[in-house]
């Protein structure tokens, strides 16, 4: 009897080990999709812009397909493990602090009760009636519970390195645009939550660096699940604006998954006119997604991968990058979250011969 119960917990046991790992680990696994918006408007650049119209849909959509919008600081807490994540988790992020986003975008997020952030350009504010908001917008939303948060002062093209400036210049320099820009809302608004978003979500290694040093969370602009894998000074945000808007792509967008990652491997994210087909490599914990269903994008295109092994993949551009931001992006369907994606991007600067590149 009692070598039979033994062996029944020992099997019981075994059956366990084999089925909980998988599943345990595809509910724990925190998950949460930062949308990026700029310009709510009719009538400013389109790729930057939604319509009132188009954010009340984006927010009716999130409300009537069970999504749960949360705070920028509770996604990070959750994705960290300090704190308990809804199952569809999404956070808005507004940047640049137009006028029209609190003039046509805040009553439409008050009237969905949802919490957002307002990552904050700080020279222009005050400077251009009209175009960019008061301070005093800024502390009224402050006081209405949204997050305050710093993208520079002047949202300069981070990476670029000045004329005769050296690289230890050209870093100083770009220490101090976050650091006065944090200053600045902190005399302002009385907030300083060190969360800080790239311009243009342009980045390099050594900026990555400084802004981890500087003891700031970083947020990028490129597609993909935010979760425990994510870089915690570039997070990735989907593009809501523009093109992006429809929602039948950022439905899925806002259903999206972090995937569960060991290491990602690749030389630098800016690079040289000279270095056109960047390698990347990405050894996944692979869980919850088959290998042979992840897909990998270039330029829009699907694109072959190299397995390196049975968990760790290979991807390099056929064709020259072209000059400016571009992206490689790799997804796979959940397996237990149907309709579903993981979904992975790693973005490129590429410069041009005189070091630049277009806006
Ligand atoms: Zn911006």
């Amino acid at each position: 009897m009692h070598f039979w119960g033994l062996v029944k917990g020992t099997a019981l046991a075994a059956l366990l080990a084999m089925s909980l790992p998988f599943d345990a680990a595809a509910e724990a696994e925190p998950s949460v999709s930062i949308l990026m918006y700029h310009h709510v408007s009719e009538s400013t650049p389109r790729s930057t812009t939604v319509s009132p119209d188009e954010l009340r849909a984006h927010l009716q959509y999130l409300a009537d397909n069970d999504f749960t919008v949360i705070d920028i600081r509770d996604a990070i807490a959750g994705v960290k493990g300090e704190a308990e994540l809804p199952d569809k988790a999404v956070v808005l992020t507004f940047d640049d602090a137009y006028e029209n986003i609190f003039s046509a975008g805040r009553p439409i997020l008050q009237e969905f009760e949802v919490p957002w952030t307002l990552f904050v350009t700080t020279d222009p504010i005050g400077e251009r009636p009209g175009r960019y908001m008061s301070w005093d917008q800024v502390r009224q939303l402050h006081d209405e519970g949204v997050t305050i948060a710093n993208h520079t002062t002047d949202h300069a093209h981070m990476p670029r390195r000045g004329e005769d400036e050296t690289d230890a210049e050209w870093r100083q320099r770009a220490a101090e645009n976050i650091l006065q820009a944090e200053q600045k809302i902190l005399d302002e608004v009385g907030v300083s939550h060190q969360l800080f978003a790239f311009p243009y979500g342009e980045y390099d290694n050594v900026l990555l660096e400084l802004v981890e040093e500087l003891g700031f969370t970083g947020f990028a602009q490129h597609s993909g699940g935010f979760g425990p894998a994510s870089d915690m000074r570039a997070i990735p945000r989907f593009a809501a604006a523009g093109v992006y808007a429809d929602l039948s792509s950022l439905g899925t967008k806002m259903a999206a998954l972090a995937f569960p990652i060991k290491e990602v491997r690749y030389e630098d994210t800016l690079l040289t006119h000279d270095q056109t087909r960047p390698t990347l490599e990405i050894e996944f914990e692979v869980r919850d997604f088959r290998t042979s269903q992840v897909t990998c994008f270039i330029s829009n295109r699907p694109h072959d991968i190299e397995w390196l092994d049975d968990n760790t993949m290979r991807v390099q551009a056929e064709d020259d990058l072209s000059f400016g931001r571009s992206r490689y992006n790799c997804t796979a369907p959940s397996i237990s979250k149907p309709g579903r994606y993981y979904w992975y991007s790693q973005q490129w600067i590429r410069m041009n011969e005189e070091g630049s590149w277009p806006g």
